[in-house]
């Protein structure tokens, strides 16, 4: 194979893309790249885009499309993920995010969007409940928290509440992944690319099945 598997990950807030995202960057052995990971370090790290972005973060709302796009073409850029291949979670995000990453890929192609379908009461369920380690982003919730007193089990980083898992941001993110990120679904379908997944079951069945939808893709690069 000449480059390393060129994927990303659609889903609503709360589907699960970021713990399976951390199992398909092993086994596939590329980089995880999360728009929202990099977006609160710059806004931890206190740096011109994170304290521009912190406001509409927190309230559930986009940052803009040349911002964002320009952040990860210069993360896909650097360490040369092109030839390493990646799994992108949370870019692309509008029709306008979906056109430029295909753009400045190019002549590279992603092999397969995987989309995880999670129906809505469970994901309203899982943010509410969702609790993340500041340091390693590791995912825990109310209900299977950390051994040690809210300390993360993988780094000991300290395991809080995302600032943007209130209600009010929840329902908006939510909207907005409808309007601006679902016609995504057609996008991709159109493209031959999409790979509808059940993300309900335990997170070793659902990372079978994306496995199985990936490598059956990446077969393709032979034909
Ligand atoms: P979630 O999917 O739970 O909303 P993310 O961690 O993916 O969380 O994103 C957190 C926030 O970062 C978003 O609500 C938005 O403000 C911003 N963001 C992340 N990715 C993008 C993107 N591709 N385009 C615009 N805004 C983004």
């Amino acid at each position: 194979m000449d480059t390393g598997a060129l994927l990303v990950i659609l889903g609503k807030q709360g589907a699960g893309k970021g713990t399976q995202c951390v199992m398909l960057s092993r086994y596939y052995a590329i980089p995880h790249i999360s728009s929202g990971d990099m977006l609160r370090s710059n806004v931890r790290q206190k740096t011109p885009l994170g304290l521009k972005a912190k406001q509409a973060m927190d309230a559930g709302e986009l940052i803009p499309d040349e911002i964002v796009t320009e952040m990860i073409k210069a993360r896909l850029l650097q360490d040369s993920a092109l030839s390493t291949g990646f799994i992108l979670d949370g870019f692309p995000r509008t029709a306008l995010q979906a056109e430029a990453l295909d753009e400045f890929i190019s002549p590279n192609k992603l092999d397969a969007v995987i989309n995880l379908d999670v129906p809505q009461a469970t994901v309203i369920k899982r943010l509410a409940s969702r609790r993340v380690c500041q340091d390693c982003q590791a995912v825990y919730s109310t209900s299977m928290p950390p051994k040690i007193n809210w300390t993360c089990d993988v780094c000991g980083g300290e395991v809080v509440q995302r600032d943007d898992d209130t209600e009010s941001s929840i329902i908006r993110r939510l909207e907005l992944y409808d309007k601006e990120t679902y016609p995504l679904i057609d996008y991709y379908t159109n493209a031959n690319l999409l790979k509808n997944i059940n993300g309900v079951g335990s997170t070793d069945a659902v990372l079978r099945r994306s496995i199985k939808a990936i490598d059956t893709a990446l077969k393709l690069r032979y034909k």
